[in-house]
């Protein structure tokens, strides 16, 4: 039997997984990742990476690959992490290099989005699809496509599946990018904060006054969401904006690809249904029917534990990709 290594790093956390291409893990490692040093936490992954595989009872040369999931900015041919927004000290880092040269097996590096498409592909709600999209909704917004039964990466910049920096407002909203009127400036969980900050004092009125102790700096979609709940007009006007925003944005996907699926991240199945109902009600303003149809609006199965499978997702999808066998 052959096992897969993952690795997934994020801008607060870094994890490892070890597992199998059913999805079953046979270790798993966590470590904080703020303001850390890559001189420090590269040999960290690669000794902790070793330790897994021993404690499974193998030895690194049963490990059929290794993946990374990593942020964007990225130099994803090359596997450098570039400028990774939330690691000032992470410039640069040559980390697929790396790690190919301490454990000496085959790895790849991948887009984090990308990977979460991949997890659920591979073991989570989008088992068994040929053309599937999955959105990561949260403090930003991404995307990973599969179509015809591939990762769909693009050229050059390997960059296709920015789903949340499509324009969709002329002269709209400005977003992190530098883009005017992107997806993600309406509908990022921190855009969302950005604009509460800016307009609150237009509605002393909101009960998101209260709830954010009159801070500013407290509001965000938690608080979004407790004041929607509660009635809150404001709140409900920036809802159904979201949601419109939303159903835009996902009319775009269901008419360019005609997935058979379209599994969302985060803020959809942590808020459930009043996430997601408003956003059906308004989708036929902005696709056709027939793929409107054809296409299942589900929520991520992995959920949280979706950081565990990325990596190992991006391994396995690696050696798909080298006509390897995967078992
Ligand atoms: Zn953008």
């Amino acid at each position: 039997m052959s096992l897969l290594l993952g690795f997934d790093i994020g801008g607060t956390k870094i994890g490892i997984g070890l597992g199998d291409h059913t999805g079953k893990l046979y270790g798993t490692s966590r470590r904080d990742n703020r303001n850390t040093d890559p001189a420090e936490v590269l040999p960290w992954m690669a000794n902790e990476a070793k330790r897994l595989v021993e404690e499974a009872g193998m030895k690194l040369s049963d490990i059929a690959a290794f993946g990374i999931s990593a942020p964007f900015p990225a130099d994803a041919a090359r596997g450098i992490m570039t400028k990774p927004t939330n690691n000032p000290k992470w410039r640069n880092v040559p980390i697929l290099d790396f790690m190919r040269e301490k454990l000496g097996i085959p790895g790849c590096f991948e887009n984090d989005a990308n990977c979460g498409a991949l997890a659920e592909w591979f073991f989570g709600a989008g088992k068994g699809c040929r053309d599937m999209i999955y959105l990561t909704m949260s403090t930003g917004i991404g995307g990973g496509i599969i179509a015809a039964g591939n990762l769909v990466r693009g050229n050059r910049a390997l960059s296709a599946g920015e789903l949340g920096h499509i324009c969709i407002q002329l002269n709209g909203r400005k977003c992190s990018c530098g883009i005017n009127g992107c997806y993600e400036a309406y509908c990022g969980g921190v855009a969302l904060a950005h604009r509460m900050q800016e307009e609150i004092a237009d509605h002393p009125e909101s009960l998101l006054n209260e709830l954010s102790e009159n801070d500013p700096a407290k509001l965000d979609m938690v608080l979004l969401e407790k004041a929607f709940r509660a009635g809150d007009a404001y709140a409900a006007e920036l809802w159904e904006e979201m949601s419109l925003r939303n159903a835009q944005a996902f009319g775009l996907f269901i008419n360019s690809f005609n997935p058979e699926k379209l599994i969302l991240g985060t803020l959809a199945w942590a808020i459930g249904d009043i996430y997601i109902d408003p956003i059906l009600k308004h989708l036929d303003k902005f696709c056709w029917e027939a793929p409107r149809h054809g296409c299942e609006i589900v929520c991520s199965v992995l959920k949280r534990e979706i950081s565990s499978y990325a990596g190992i997702a991006a391994a396995m999808n690696y050696l798909k990709e080298q006509g390897g066998n995967i078992i």
